[in-house]
């Protein structure tokens, strides 16, 4: 018998959320999460990952990471900082570095842990954060983590940064500033505008942080949004994940030797946290390195991005500010968006529904992720499901 407020509070809390359709169930994949995938014996063109390059079942990733395995087998054996650095962790940091023109860079075992790390490591309860209303739910944690003051900045408002920036640097009453943004923003595939926000962080000396988690491997053809805008150096630190364009799984920070030095002794979970497995460092390694030699994938997704987007629009479909292959189909009403999903997947197209709170209320949609392994018969063909359930729910005439 277990504890009784527990049992209450988990039955509770579950029934709510099921009365409420509110409550998510997880499907399994029979398949690697490719671009026709399999679930309960269904094939289901899938436009829902963040495999962006296709990099997932990557021939040459896979062997590096069985390579990998067979030297130094599953797991790394400890935390980074006692024992668990292998020197496969410290090349790959050189690659990554490298791959973004940077001066050092530190690999976590997720994206979501290295903005639960890196904020709380530079920022603390004497310092402020301007964080974009839209950012990830990583960076939300992180802030909170640090401790720090959190100043919402409206989504993309340089006049509501640039207010709130000189509101805070003139209180006096923070030792350090940061602003902090999402690169590419996963729900409506914008792009933070970091030029600008590079112009009112020297003005204000913030510290600029950008999560680039959406943008690296598909952004600066490959390179990520620093290297799209030119702004090599002007950006204090750089977030990366290895597991959407580079197909594996972990995270990376990137920014000056001094920044990295610090992250390896406070960021707490690269020192408390078992480093990542050595077949991902491998893979990621030989997806970087596929990256430098050719632009063939990343070339692949935006022309599969630009075609599904152009497709979209000509059957009348709202998609946004989409400025990357990432592609809402905003429908507006949140039962008809998770009506419209379900329809999708009966006539064999995967595209998940998001709604509020992930989005705000009343621009429910159904968000499409292309991909390079993506071949214009699929597209054709979730574009002629589009066309019929567009045209049965009333979203399209
Ligand atoms: N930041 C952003 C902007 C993201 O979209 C995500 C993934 N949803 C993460 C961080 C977390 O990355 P990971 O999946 O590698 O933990």
């Amino acid at each position: 018998m277990g504890s009784k407020c527990l049992e209450k509070f988990l039955k509770e809390g579950l029934e709510d959320l099921r009365s409420k359709g509110l409550y998510n169930q997880i499907e399994s994949l029979e398949s690697p999460n490719g671009p026709i995938i399999k679930i309960n014996g269904h094939d289901l063109i899938n436009l829902s990952s963040n495999n962006y390059l296709g990099f997932a079942t990557n021939k040459r990733m896979m062997d590096a990471a069985k390579k990998a395995v067979d030297k130094y087998g599953v797991g790394a054996g400890a935390v980074r900082t006692i024992n668990g650095t292998l020197d496969i962790h410290d090349e790959l940091e050189r690659k990554i570095a490298e791959l973004k023109d940077a001066e050092a860079a530190i690999a976590f075992q997720s994206g979501f842990n290295c903005n639960a790390g890196a904020i709380q490591a530079i920022m603390d309860k004497h310092d402020a954060i301007l964080s974009d209303e839209l950012n990830h739910a990583s960076i939300i944690d992180g802030c909170r983590l640090s401790k720090a003051k959190i100043i919402r900045v409206n989504h993309s408002d340089m006049e509501d940064l640039r207010q709130k920036a000189k509101e805070a640097k003139e209180s006096g009453l923070y030792n350090k500033i940061m602003v902090i943004t999402d690169g590419v923003f996963s729900m409506d595939g914008d792009i933070a505008k970091l030029p600008e926000i590079v112009e009112i962080a020297e003005e204000f000396d913030l510290i600029t942080y950008v999560d680039d988690a959406h943008g690296e491997g598909v952004l600066g053809k490959g390179k990520g949004i620093v290297s799209h805008f030119g702004l090599e150096g002007k950006v204090d630190l750089e977030i990366g994940t290895l597991s959407k364009a580079l197909g594996v799984v972990g995270g990376c920070v990137t920014g000056s030797k001094d920044l990295i030095d610090w992250l390896k002794v406070r960021a707490r979970p690269f020192l408390f946290s078992t480093s990542l497995t050595p077949g991902a460092a491998a893979a990621v390694i030989e997806a970087i390195n596929i990256l430098m030699e050719s632009s063939e994938a990343v070339d692949k997704v935006w022309k599969n991005g630009d075609y599904l987007k152009k497709g979209l629009k000509e059957l009348g479909f709202n998609i946004g500010n989409s400025e990357t292959p990432i592609t809402p189909c905003i429908i507006g009403d949140e039962k008809t968006a998770q009506k419209f999903s379900a329809r999708l997947r009966e006539e064999g197209v995967y595209a998940k529904s998001i709604v509020f709170p992930t989005v705000p209320l009343g621009t429910a949609r159904v968000r499409n992720m292309p991909t390079a392994d993506h071949t214009k018969e699929m597209l054709d063909k979730a574009l002629e499901v589009y066309a019929k359930v567009g045209k049965e729910l009333g979203v399209i005439k």
